[in-house]
């Protein structure tokens, strides 16, 4: 009898196995099959040297002062009028709210929805004490050991000036696009894109227009971030997640401290964060995230693989190490970050008030509603008020990773980078696309830089660069990305 239990449960083992492993082998790889391309001509000497020459005009912008440094934001644009004259004389040019451009090039179909290439003008300024430590100056746009260095050249006058290139050499060819594309550079990104990328986008509406999908910076041809795989991978970010900021404040009567209540403001509000932080929202692996990892799996090798495509079994365990790290865990929850706390003055004084700000990213399919609602009833006080911070934003819909935009910009990505895997992703940050959800079919987050994970300080950071190598393929991939949308979509 037990040698029969035995035999059967040797038998479903042995089943399993092999479940397990004709899922890890077996499963399709989602990559295209694209017919290579010969690669375009570029003169990287000219190409760097017209990169580095924007570098040293100090586009910082400011949320508050609008005008601040508009001599400068004026000085790039007659930069690039001189640069790129070509594109200048054939695309329509306007000027949006102070410095925000908007180019048209007409392409020759108009019942075809246009197009829309993004990057931004400004950039973030150095960090005080910093400037010691970087490598070049960073307003210098320095060309040293094959690099271009400085603020911008990564973020994002690189996205800026390579889809210029692209366009400039693409006008000389005498192409002309099929569905009219739209080139948009705000000039105040990194502080909310509220006078740059929204009036744009407000633009497009009011004249009716509904674009097929808009590409903007985002994330990057990763190399050696994800264990298992050998190959780079380039993330096509296919949603952002939303904003929410929430303020919570109690108030009590004030009182002396030699007569403490049981609960003060202090202790009610450091209860009530406390347990906010120990239950945050649940993760899960769906959505974008199971997206990625289904793309990703069969490009693997090892145990990554038969976890990663194994999910029905080994889920709740891939999850577990997921949410171990930080980026990792981003991607599959709302995330929950105390970042103020305020209360008290006195050291013998019981305050009358405490207050915190608690900030959450987050996730497609949860929502501002959902937050508060999770909020209220993990601290489960009805004394703490709750209040949003008006700048909140939903998360962003989710682009199809199986819609023909997609397919064009996942077959130009492989033929601009041969040795990548191409991969939706979540985009944990926020990036001027966001503005365009409402006039796009699509919006893609995707920035064709090679980045290892030492690389990743450098931006917003100390050394910014990028190889001069890397910025020739930048222009390849727009070029070819313009080609390929010119052709009829299958
Ligand atoms: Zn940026």
């Amino acid at each position: 009898m037990i040698k029969r239990v035995l035999l059967v449960l040797l038998l479903a083992l042995l089943v399993l196995a092999v479940m397990v492993a004709g899922n890890a082998y077996r499963t399709p790889s989602r990559q295209l099959q694209v017919p290579a391309i010969q690669k375009l001509a570029v003169d990287e000497k000219a190409v760097a040297e017209r990169l580095a020459g924007a570098i040293p005009i100090r586009t910082v912008s400011s949320f508050d002062n609008a005008q601040q440094n508009g001599e400068e934001f004026r000085k790039l644009h007659a930069y690039l009028a001189q640069r790129f004259p070509r594109l200048h004389a054939t695309l329509k040019k306007e000027v949006v709210g102070d410095n925000a451009l908007f180019f048209t090039w007409t392409g020759s179909d108009p019942a075809a929805k246009p197009i829309a290439l993004m990057a931004h003008q400004d950039v973030v300024p150095i960090a005080p004490g910093t400037e010691k430590a970087w490598e070049a100056d960073p307003f210098s746009g320095q060309i040293k050991d094959g690099f271009v260095w400085g603020r911008g050249t990564w973020d994002n006058k690189g996205n800026l000036l390579a889809q210029m290139e692209a366009i400039e050499m693409l006008v000389a060819e005498g192409f002309q696009p099929r569905q009219t594309v739209y080139l948009v550079a705000g000039d105040d990104e990194e502080v909310s894109g509220l006078r740059g990328a929204k009036p744009i986008a407000e633009l497009l509406k009011s004249r009716g227009v509904k674009l097929d999908w808009v590409l903007d910076e985002g994330l990057l041809v990763t190399e050696g971030v994800l264990a298992g795989l050998d190959k780079p991978a380039a993330l096509i970010g296919t949603a952002e997640k939303g904003y929410g900021t929430f303020f919570l404040s109690l108030d009590t009567a004030p009182g002396h401290s030699s007569m403490p209540p049981p609960s003060t403001a202090i202790g009610s509000m450091s209860a009530a964060l406390a347990k906010l932080e120990a239950n945050p929202m649940p993760a899960s692996i769906s959505g974008v995230a199971a997206d990625m990892f289904g793309a990703v799996a069969p490009e693997m090798r090892g145990i990554n693989r038969i976890l990663l495509s194994n999910l029905w079994l080994f889920g709740p365990l891939v999850r577990a190490q997921l949410e171990k790290g930080a980026s990792t865990n981003a991607m599959l929850r709302t995330t929950t970050a105390l970042t103020i706390v305020r209360a008290g003055n006195k050291d013998n004084v019981l305050p009358g008030r405490a207050e915190a700000a608690v900030n959450f990213r987050i996730l497609p399919g949860d929502s501002l509603a959902s937050v508060e609602a999770h909020i209220r009833k993990t601290i489960d006080n009805d004394a703490i008020a709750i209040k949003a911070y008006p700048g909140n934003a939903e998360p962003t819909p989710v682009a199809s990773s199986s819609s023909p935009s997609y397919r064009t910009l996942q077959m130009t990505v492989q033929q601009a980078f041969p040795d990548a895997i191409v991969v939706p992703g979540l985009y944990i940050a926020a990036s001027d696309s966001r503005h365009f959800v409402d006039v796009a079919d699509n919006v893609f987050r995707f920035s064709p830089v090679r980045a290892r994970s030492e690389d990743l300080p450098r931006f917003h950071g100390t050394n910014e660069r990028i190889s001069i190598a890397n910025y020739v393929e930048m222009i390849r991939f727009y070029h070819q990305l313009l080609r390929n949308s010119a052709q009829p979509t299958s």
